[in-house]
């Protein structure tokens, strides 16, 4: 059941200004990770696709490297990698 889990877990990204919401498989977000060499814990966030100012934020998750990541949506990190198209 764990490893299920695992599998289809999602982060909730949740935009800092609008609102809109997006959930992505935590597997995806790993994918993601390891393909930019984010081995530090930087987290995800996404540029939003719909108001095109805000930044979507994710729920706390673990990285691929294990970093339990939380963002505080009003002040994101500054190590935060932004994804411009999602
Ligand atoms: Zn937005």
């Amino acid at each position: 059941m764990r490893l299920l889990a695992r599998l289809f877990a999602k982060v909730t990204h949740s935009c800092n200004v609008c609102g809109a919401v997006q959930r992505i498989p935590l597997r995806r977000v790993h994918v993601f990770e390891r393909f930019h060499g984010l081995d530090h814990g930087e987290p995800v966030l996404i540029h939003c696709p719909r108001c095109r100012k805000g930044i979507q934020c994710p729920s706390p998750y673990r990285s691929h490297t294990g970093h339990p990541i939380t963002i505080d949506p009003h002040d994101p990190s500054e190590n935060a990698f932004v994804h411009a198209h999602y």
